[in-house]
């Protein structure tokens, strides 16, 4: 390692390691330091029964790739690992719609999706983009519920950055001209939410990150990022640590420019933290703007075995089921269970004691059937996972906590897990597989709902006052700082935002001029 770089980049996700490429590119030397592990495809769980590979959990030994976080209104899930969120996550890359681009805190500022445009074609063209081929059970049932609700024209397959080349042999790089590593084709497993392991899913190891190393990049896996300081001209000092050990030393590197990018629960409480130390310029906006896509997460577990859920890709169809809403069919491969300890039958009740007593209503009501649902032996095959997002506008601030950040209603209506649409859909669907809805264990006894989606919480903004980044990225207070990732996104998506985030994070780097020559 060297003692000082041009740029140290915290957190490898979609916003990390677009931008560790794009500023190798432009001839800098870049550090990027990540918090979690490499992976093969062999080191991935075969199923998430196998909780030490699955979970991110340091102080109990489990170095996996999915991490929850329970905060006060929202219980998030998230990715970790070199590649971040793209380890884990269900490869599904939708554009927003209008909407997206002209609300929010950015609104206004520029022509957003005008300006957007040609970042999201790069986005797509790096991440390898696609049209799933090869519909199954769960999505084939969505397009049935499609049809009852007179929606059959608002189905459609998902666009997802997966290679579908020849699953059996190993391929020479399909994307890059031979530059990127040999891959495999998918063969519908349904385990890209474990870790794929054909490697036939695009995970940014396999792009980005493959071929910024390539050229030169330096990565620190198994390292966290505590603390930056600035020092003179425009230097910075970065802290960081060992993962998973409580004393272990505090090592320094100095570098001239820094991009915050460990994602929405990095990146925020880390800023909340130097807000109050090494970094006082910061905006007060730090923390505020937090949304997620106003989601639910909906178990549907059916007991006729002629059903197998888990075949195909994590979410291989999409329904725009109204004008600000879309439904996902989401699934595991199978044997991957876990999630059965984790759920109960779904209530559509916000008050508690009318809900805990909706929730013993409905299993008294039809016994036989429950006892059928619960016992299911492969839960991942006869259970599919409705992802249903809406783009409707509710804000969450967040302010420095203990162990995870604490936070508060900004604006508008705290999230709900009582989605009404979400429910009727999920009752819907359910009936077509003769099966019953279920939802998160918190969702139905405390009311607080999930979200793979968390977004904001360093803004941007007209100025300081309205956000913590201004149009190109750059931190107001701050030089040749920047934040490339889901805290950065000003607006509520309302579809998966990881195409979102890397196409912001291009057009962001793209406004750093190269490296000059001296
Ligand atoms: C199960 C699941 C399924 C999903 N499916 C989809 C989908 O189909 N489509 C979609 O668009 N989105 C999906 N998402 C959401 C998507 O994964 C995230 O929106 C995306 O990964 C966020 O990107 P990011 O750049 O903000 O950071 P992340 O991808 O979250 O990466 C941040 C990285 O920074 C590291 N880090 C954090 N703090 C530090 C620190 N202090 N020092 C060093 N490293 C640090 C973390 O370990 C992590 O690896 C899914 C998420 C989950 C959990
Ligand atoms: S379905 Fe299986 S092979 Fe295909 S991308 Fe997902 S995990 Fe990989």
């Amino acid at each position: 390692m060297r003692k000082e770089y041009d740029f140290v980049i915290i957190g490898s996700g979609f916003g990390g390691s677009v931008s560790a490429l794009r500023l190798i590119e432009k001839g800098y030397s870049v550090l990027l330091i990540e918090k979690g592990d490499w992976k093969r495809p062999e080191d991935f769980p075969k199923t998430n029964w196998n909780l030490k590979k699955w979970l991110w959990f340091p102080p109990l030994g489990f170095k996996g790739i999915f991490k929850l976080t329970f905060l006060r209104h929202l219980s998030v899930i998230s990715g970790v690992g070199v590649g971040g969120g793209s380890l884990v996550y269900a490869n599904t890359l939708p554009v927003p719609k209008d909407e997206f681009f002209n609300s929010g805190s950015w609104k206004g500022i520029l022509n957003w999706e005008k300006e957007l445009t040609p970042f999201y074609k790069t986005a797509k063209y790096m991440l390898g983009v696609s049209k799933n081929p090869e519909l199954f059970d769960g999505d084939n049932y969505l397009n049935k519920l499609s049809t009852l609700i007179g929606k059959e024209s608002d189905f459609a397959p998902t666009d997802v950055a997966v290679y579908f080349g020849d699953s059996d042999k190993d391929t020479k790089d399909p994307f890059f001209n031979g530059e990127g590593p040999d891959r495999k084709g998918c063969d519908y497993c349904g385990r890209c939410m474990t870790g794929c392991p054909n490697n036939a899913k695009n995970t940014l190891d396999k792009n980005y990150l493959y071929l910024a190393q390539k050229k030169g990049l330096e990565i620190l896996a198994n390292n966290y990022v505590t603390d930056v300081k600035p020092i003179d001209n425009n230097r910075y000092s970065v802290v960081y640590r060992k993962t998973g050990k409580y004393f272990s030393k505090q090592r320094i590197v100095t570098t001239k420019g820094i991009i915050f990018s460990g994602g929405v629960l990095g990146t925020v409480p880390l800023l909340l933290k130097l807000k109050k130390s090494s970094l006082p310029n910061l905006s007060d906006m730090v923390g505020k703007d937090v949304r997620s896509n106003n989601e639910a997460l909906i178990f549907v577990t059916t007991p006729d075995k002629s059903i197998d859920m888990s075949k195909g890709v994590a979410i291989g169809s999409i329904l725009h089921s109204g004008k600000n809403s879309h439904m996902e069919p989401v699934r595991y491969g199978s044997g991957s269970g876990a999630w059965r300890v984790g759920t109960l039958p779904m209530v559509s009740e916000p008050k508690l004691g009318k809900r805990l007593f909706k929730l013993i209503l409905s299993l008294v009501k039809s016994p036989i059937k429950w006892l059928k649902v619960l016992t299911v032996r492969n839960f991942a095959k006869q259970t599919i996972v409705l992802l249903y997002m809406q783009n409707l506008e509710g804000k969450l601030s967040m302010k420095k906590g203990h162990i995870v950040p604490k936070t508060s209603i900004q604006q508008g209506e705290a999230p709900s897990a009582f989605l009404p649409e979400a429910h009727d859909l999920a009752n819907k669907y359910a009936k077509l597989v003769g099966g019953k809805p279920m939802t998160f264990v918190l969702e139905t006894l405390a009311g607080t709902p999930s979200t793979a989606h968390i977004l904001g919480g360093a803004v941007i903004g007209a100025d300081k006052k309205s956000g913590v980044i201004d149009k190109n990225h750059k931190v107001f207070g701050y030089d040749n700082m920047y934040i490339c990732d889901g805290s950065a996104i000003s607006a509520n998506p309302g579809v998966n935002p990881a195409l979102t985030i890397t196409a912001m994070s291009e057009r962001a780097i793209s406004k750093i001029q190269s490296k000059k020559i001296v």
